[in-house]
């Protein structure tokens, strides 16, 4: 059984006098967000790297977990604004998102880099979250599923535990602009990669590997996303900045599937 994995990527946002106004929203919320009966969830804070020692203060003695946005593959040396996965680990983080669009776009990220940072992440024992998912245009052409294998193909291995492995499925399209992949076109997404991750890791494996979607959830999508049978929650950036949004998302998590 799953536990869906909801995960604020906080992106370049919140000072730290706002981030701590955030994670007391959140841990106040969260007192009673779940009702009784429903399904338990995961929750993962992803804050920029300056908030992640007082937001690891900040969520101790809470179920919020700590994740770094992005990692360097070495785990120390010369190189000068980076992070390595050891330092996320002892700065509290428990997951590292690897391969988020954004990196990918704007600051060059290729398939053999985040090859070397999954691992990195993973042989530094934490979790990493590693985001695929195709363009406008990619999808206007048909190519969403053999752009996402690629993704998947190039950087996944047997040498990367299945049991620290995430995946987001992310339409690029639908990150930051409000445009939502349908439910049943997400579900779609998820199976094919379940299916890819069954012929890396066997069947069984691949079943309790958590696949999460992104792009623009909020409260008002988030329960027909989570009801789809192969979507593990969400990576989520705007909504996570506001708490009674992320808290509502948590809470549409929560709900039971239907059998
Ligand atoms: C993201 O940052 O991964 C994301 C999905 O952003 P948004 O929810 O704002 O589309």
């Amino acid at each position: 059984m799953r536990t869906p994995l909801i995960a604020g990527n906080w992106k370049m946002y919140k000072t730290l006098a706002e981030a701590r106004e955030l994670v007391a929203g959140i841990r106040d919320g969260l007192q009673t967000c779940f009702g009784s009966g429903g399904r338990e969830v995961e929750v993962l804070i992803c804050p920029p790297y300056p908030l992640l020692f007082p937001m690891a203060k900040a969520v101790a003695g809470s179920t919020i977990k700590l994740g770094g946005q992005n990692v360097h593959e070495e785990p120390e040396g010369a190189f000068t604004g980076e992070v390595s996965a050891p330092m996320l680990k002892d700065a509290g983080c428990s997951h590292v998102i690897v391969g988020h669009s954004e990196r990918r776009q704007h600051f060059g990220e290729v398939h053999d880099r985040l090859a070397r940072k999954v691992r990195a992440v993973t042989a530094a024992g934490l979790t990493v979250i590693y985001c695929v998912g195709e363009t406008l245009a990619e999808r206007d052409a048909g190519q969403t599923q053999t752009i996402v294998d690629a993704q998947l193909n190039a950087v996944l291995g047997r040498d990367v535990p299945a049991d620290r492995l995430v995946i987001a499925y992310e339409p690029v399209w639908a990150i930051g602009t409000g445009r939502t992949a349908k439910p049943q076109q997400a579900q779609e997404v998820h199976a094919a990669i379940r299916t890819r991750l069954a012929d890396l890791y066997g069947k069984e494996s691949a079943a309790e590997i958590r696949i999460q979607y992104g792009g623009s959830v909020k409260p008002s999508n988030a329960a027909a996303l989570c009801a789809q049978p192969d979507i593990d929650g969400a990576l989520v950036g705007g909504a996570s900045l506001v708490a009674g949004d992320f808290l509502a998302i948590l809470k549409a998590a929560a709900a039971p599937r239907a059998a």
